[in-house]
């Protein structure tokens, strides 16, 4: 099948072990964390079985080598991580409010992160899904490599997945908001939240959205909804997979734990209703665990879950 690629920001995380407080009181933390929601994504697609391939930059230090190690051993091919022998690795402080909403401070800015590099050279043979999250749109560094790397896999005949989640502080910045808007009239595979869809298309309802995308490039639309399950819909087809009953713990991930195992099978040709159901698993799956990357889930573990029938009926 196609090798699935993704490129942007690396960066480790550490967890507050306190809930219910912000970043300003003392605390002891979880750490480090592997993240970047580009990593999260192409970390569960290797988990899956999927030929996967990274690109981006790390610093010269244990958070960068944490983070290339661990892609490493679940599969994802590395070589495209540079190392920035002049710039450290990104981190983010993460602290959980009783609600479940979070409070962030990052230090991406001029990390190794930005110092990324991309040249059509380094994209392997054969078929390509290149899959970008929206995310990583926001920093200009970033957002001019993926555009690259986006004009290069559409050049050579590949496919573009993308993840729009679309926070409304980039939805503020113009180039931001324009280069999400091309890739997403460029995809095959869109797999928007259902808040993605209010910035992408506003005053536009959830069918005239769905619409909306169809007439452009998609062919197959992923509607994640949160503990409600998902909506899958491909030509004439469509699939609402009911949510698992799952207690959360830590929703970071969740949405690009199901991309990538969405994506991550699709490539491997398993159907449209069986690709939705396990990712539907495995971001419930994500939303148990602590940590971005540590709710990604194997083949196995899926199959377990789904074995214990444990819907909303
Ligand atoms: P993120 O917070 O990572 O950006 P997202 O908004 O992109 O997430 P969600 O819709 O929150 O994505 O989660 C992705 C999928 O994971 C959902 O469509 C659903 O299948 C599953 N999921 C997420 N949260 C829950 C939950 N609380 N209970 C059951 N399933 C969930």
């Amino acid at each position: 099948g196609p090798t699935i690629i993704s490129a942007g920001e690396l960066l480790v995380e550490f967890v507050s072990h306190r809930k219910g407080c912000g970043l300003e009181v003392v605390s002891e933390y979880s750490g480090p964390y592997p993240s970047g929601a580009p990593a999260i994504f192409i970390d569960q697609a290797a988990r899956m079985g999927a030929a996967t391939g990274f690109y981006g930059t790390v610093g010269d230090d244990g958070f960068g080598r944490s983070l290339v190690a661990r892609l490493r051993e679940d599969g994802v091919d590395t070589s495209g991580i540079s190392t920035d022998p002049d710039r450290t690795t990104g981190t983010a402080f993460v602290s959980y409010y009783e609600d479940g909403s979070r409070t962030f401070i990052f230090h991406l800015k001029d990390t190794a992160a930005e110092a990324i590099s991309f040249s059509a050279e380094d994209l392997p043979d054969g078929e390509l899904i290149l899959h970008v999250s929206a995310a990583s749109l926001g920093a200009p560094k970033l957002r001019n490599v993926i555009v690259q790397a986006v004009e290069a896999v559409l050049a050579r005949g590949g496919r573009i997945s993308c993840d729009p989640n679309a926070r409304p502080e980039l939805m503020r910045d113009d180039a931001a908001r324009q280069a999400l808007q091309e890739i997403v009239e460029q995809s095959w595979c869109l797999m928007p939240s259902t808040s993605d869809l209010g910035y992408l298309f506003p005053g536009l309802g959830e069918a005239a959205a769905i619409e909306r995308m169809l007439s452009a490039k998609a062919e197959i639309i992923a509607l994640k909804r949160g503990a409600e399950g998902a909506t899958l819909i491909s030509q004439g087809q469509r699939f609402d997979i009911a949510p698992h009953k799952v207690e959360e713990l830590d929703p970071t991930g969740a949405g690009d734990g199901f991309c990538g195992t969405f994506v991550g099978l699709l490539a491997q040709g398993v159907s449209l209703e069986e690709a939705g159901r396990r990712a539907n698993a495995a971001g419930a799956i994500a939303v148990t665990r602590r940590g971005p990357m540590e709710g990604n889930s194997s083949p196995e573990e899926i199959d377990a879950f789904l074995a214990a029938e444990n819907t909303r009926a």
